[in-house]
């Protein structure tokens, strides 16, 4: 007998995977556990791709449009324990609330979304498809690789992101820029010898303040912004004049920027700042990378960058998924908006052109926090109201 997809079952495996902390990178016991909840509840399909994310299909009639659900298994690090109300791993229940990492960052909506497909079996006009993503986290290697390498092909996704019941449609994305600042090291007794990399960070300071003053504004997600966060020096001896300084710029971008126009964006109003570099000093602007490794071994050097994408709010879709979901009090359809964090849909929809939308229970103020919880009794009715989602958007499909 296959286990029963019930909510008090999506809990209960939910507090499972609290318990399984995994930072980006090291997945793959939540994804064993999660292939086991699949193959438990009676998917028709269950496999891990090489990168490590998890796919079950649970099959629907012939014809009709595939679904995928997606959330992701990685979560952020903890921070102090001590500081934390209810130990982050131990998936407390209490005062009717979820607690702990990933309560709703996203184990309770993936979850939630791993029972609801498996209650559609022979339900669903199409497939209903789950991936469940690594990486999100970094950048969403995870739920790139999923989509370029076909391992699935949806005609539409719905992520788990926090949407506390509304309808979401896109957000901004998220690109991580370095600006190098060179000059000459040199003993700190001497300097007059050396070419202080530090002298050309006002400047450049400047020029970020003012570009992030100029920037385009979209009428549903808002303005495009620009923040310094960090500067790194080297070589980080005190007595040395340094000949680096990187400095770190957050940039939430609209869905329709490249690289090569933040780039453009960035060497223009330098310029107008710093319009001779000094003999002897270089200036450089480049998209932050890192090595990532995933869990099965795979590894590449990724630009630290997640795209933004927006679905117009009148899709047929979204209009259908509004009116499916319902409000969780009153009457009339859900709620339509951006969300104001990044996800994995800046991939399926932004780069991959694939119709996406967010419907999951959770507050998004306490994504990310020492406070992240998940109402139970909100949980319940997300639970509630998946099943006419996910055949509603099957049905705006065909
Ligand atoms: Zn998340």
């Amino acid at each position: 007998m296959p286990k029963e997809p019930t909510f008090e079952n999506a809990l209960a495996f939910a507090r499972d995977l609290i318990r399984i902390p995994a930072l980006s990178g090291k997945e793959g016991e939540v994804a064993k556990r999660i292939l086991l909840e699949m193959n438990d509840l009676g998917y028709d399909e269950t496999r891990i791709d090489d990168l490590g994310n998890v796919i079950g299909v649970v099959r629907g009639a012939q014809g009709g449009a595939p679904v995928m659900l997606n959330c992701h298994m990685d979560v952020v690090a903890e921070g102090d324990p001590e500081a934390w109300e209810h130990p982050p791993f131990d998936a407390v229940l209490s005062e009717g609330y979820l607690h702990g990492r990933g309560s709703m960052d996203i184990k309770g909506p993936l979850a939630i979304q791993t029972h609801v497909a498996a209650a559609l079996k022979g339900q669903a006009q199409g497939d209903v498809v789950v991936a469940h993503t690594v990486f999100e986290e970094r950048g969403g290697w995870g739920m790139e690789h999923l989509l370029a390498n076909r391992e699935v092909e949806p005609a539409a996704v719905i992520i788990g992101e926090a949407t506390q019941g509304d309808i979401t449609t896109g957000h901004r994305g998220r690109g991580e820029v370095e600006v190098v600042l060179r000059g000459l090291a040199g003993h700190a007794s001497a300097p007059e010898r050396a070419r202080n990399a530090l002298t050309l960070v006002p400047p450049v300071l400047k020029a970020l303040e003012d570009l992030a003053g100029r920037q385009s504004v979209d009428p549903v997600l808002g303005a495009a912004s620009l923040v310094a966060t960090g500067i790194d020096i080297l070589p980080e001896s005190r007595n040395v004049v340094p000949d680096q300084a990187v400095v770190v710029v957050d940039w939430r971008v609209l869905p329709e920027s490249t690289h090569e126009e933040l780039i453009q964006q960035l060497r223009d109003s330098i310029s107008l700042y710093l319009p001779e570099v000094p003999s002897g000093m270089g200036v450089e602007i480049r998209m932050a990378k890192e090595r990532q490794e995933a869990y099965t071994g795979r590894s590449e050097v990724r630009d630290l960058y997640t795209p933004g994408f927006l679905m117009d709010a009148d899709d047929p879709v979204i209009l259908a998924a509004a009116r499916a979901v319902g409000k969780r009090r009153g009457d009339g359809a859900a709620e339509i908006r951006p969300w104001t964090f990044a996800t994995d849909g800046g991939w399926s929809c932004g780069v991959f052109g694939i119709p996406t939308l967010g419907f999951a229970p959770g507050e998004e103020r306490f994504a990310h926090t020492n406070r992240e919880r998940l109402e139970l009794e909100e949980a319940q009715w997300a639970f509630s109201r998946h099943q006419e989602l996910i055949l509603a958007v099957q049905r705006a499909l065909r």
